[in-house]
């Protein structure tokens, strides 16, 4: 019998409950695929950085399965419709009956994993699916009636509890196989996919698990115990940048964990305040997975907070191309936009900086923001950056209110005291710096009589 573990965002060997299973059912008959669909993700608002960064790190999966004499094929099938089809094409090749995969909790992932399942069972296949993405099943956490959650102070207790109460399996990575005389002809990962460009700022970044797990063991040797009071400092490295590894699942909350209990020991009490900090950021993480499985309007560019489409949000506008291009004469936010176009990464500060300018000084449409953000991060996760954005246009679930609005000059002030993140990312542009586009107290005051006014519209 052969089995399939199918690779999605949890390019990984260890802690891979979908992987595990597949090895059971057939140890030495697994095989193990991936599936480009270029169309999809560029529905999705993909771009070249979060794509080019994906096929780096499939290029590492490919060469641990590779050492293991696990087979990894990649097939280019366009979008998710052709999934059904090419999974039971595999399916009858290679006489499999169990499909193993991670939960993904979006929309249309939904729907495909569904349409696979259908197409599988007639062949007599089962497609099994296993929590890959997150450390606890988010999509089993429920409020005391049953109701999911939508504030997330709560919604950690729950974790905490669930976290504490679980079972995890000992962390296991497939044996290697030195001396494999398994014959393995794996597909050779593409360099680049038609439909993104190719990436130039790519060799900034590692990616695999070996180096996800060096930058990991780095951050806890010199910066965890910090984190409390660094985290906000988009002047320091006092953030792990690790989150490019946890889009595409390269590590796991869990593998992070699991390295803090060794230093820390397991109960949370026990925690210094950095460590439990930082933990608490990965839980929040897996909150923005629990209300998009919960609430399948986050996946169809709705806000959580229905009254705020009530908000004469502006579309396409000067301010908007002005403020992509780092030119809106507000330095942090220039700064930070630099920060993006230069490394396809930005300070989780600074991106609560910008896209709060945008959406309040500018009271531009927050789906513009986010959809920027998509098409330029390397770290580009569908629900952090959604959670992210309706955070700040305060349309989402425990957001922002929409009257507490940052003044992106106090908080250079505060959080870059002494100006290098601002020098170092205006370095290159300070001759071009215009005059500010907007006078930020004003637009501040209008920002919130509009918010106001549409709450009292849609309440009427
Ligand atoms: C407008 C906006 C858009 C965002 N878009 C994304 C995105 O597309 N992808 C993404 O991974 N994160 C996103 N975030 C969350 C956060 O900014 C990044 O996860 C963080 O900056 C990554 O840096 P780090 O790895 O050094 O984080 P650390 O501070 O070291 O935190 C460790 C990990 O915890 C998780 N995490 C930390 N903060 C958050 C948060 N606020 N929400 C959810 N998870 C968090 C990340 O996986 C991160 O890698 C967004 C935040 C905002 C305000």
């Amino acid at each position: 019998m052969t089995s399939i573990i199918w690779f999605r965002d949890d390019l990984r060997l260890s802690d891979h409950r979908a992987l595990d299973a597949a090895l059971a059912a057939a140890p030495t008959n697994t095989r193990a695929i991936f599936l480009i669909t270029p169309r999809t993700w560029l529905h999705h608002g993909w771009g070249a950085p979060r794509v080019a960064y994906l096929l780096k790190s499939l290029s590492a999966l490919h060469s641990e399965l590779y050492d293991r004499g696990i087979t990894l094929e990649v097939r280019n099938i366009e979008s998710y419709e052709q999934a059904p089809a090419c999974l039971s094409e595999m399916a009858l090749e290679y006489n499999c009956t169990e499909v193993h995969a991670g939960i993904e909790y979006g929309v249309n992932e939904q729907r495909r994993d569904l349409n696979v399942r259908q197409a599988l069972e007639l062949l007599g296949c089962s497609l099994i699916l296993h929590h890959t993405q997150t450390a606890v099943p988010v999509d089993q956490i429920t409020t005391a009636t049953g109701t999911p959650y939508k504030v997330f102070t709560p919604f950690k207790a729950a974790w905490d509890k669930l976290w504490a109460s679980s079972a995890r399996p000992e962390p296991t990575t497939p044996e290697l196989i030195p001396n494999s005389t398994t014959s393995v002809q794996s597909s050779v990962v593409p360099k680049t996919i038609d439909g993104f460009a190719a990436w130039p700022q790519l060799e900034q970044w590692e990616a695999g698990t070996n180096a996800g797990i060096r930058r990991l063991e780095q951050f806890i040797e010199c910066d965890v115990e910090h984190y409390h009071t660094n985290r906000d400092r988009p002047d320091l490295t006092g953030t792990s940048t690790l989150s490019p590894w946890l889009a595409v699942g390269s590590i796991s909350t869990t593998m992070c964990l699991d390295l803090l209990i060794e230093q820390y020991g397991p109960s949370f009490d026990d925690w210094p305040k950095g460590p439990l900090t930082w933990k608490n950021e990965l839980v929040w993480r897996e909150f923005y997975r629990h209300v998009m499985n919960a609430f399948p309007d986050v996946s169809k560019s709705r806000p959580m907070k229905a009254w705020t489409d009530h908000v004469p949000w502006r579309e396409d506008s000067e301010e908007l191309t002005r403020w992509k291009q780092g030119q809106t004469g507000i330095e942090i936010v220039d700064a930070a936009m630099n920060q993006l176009s230069q490394t396809g990464w930005m300070h989780n500060r600074t991106r609560m900086i910008v896209a709060m300018f945008l959406t309040k000084n500018l009271l531009v449409n927050w789906r513009h923001g986010e959809r920027h953000f998509s098409t330029h991060l390397v770290d580009y996760d569908f629900a952090s950056n959604n959670g992210g954005w309706q955070w700040a246009a305060s349309t989402g679930t425990d957001a922002a209110p929409y009257f507490r609005i940052f003044n992106p000059d106090t908080q250079a002030l505060r959080f870059d005291p002494d100006g290098s993140y601002r020098r170092r990312w205006l370095a290159e542009t300070a001759a071009l710096s215009p005059e500010p586009i907007v006078d930020l107290k004003e637009s501040r005051k209008q920002a919130i009589e509009i918010f106001k006014q549409a709450q009292s519209n849609a309440d009427s």
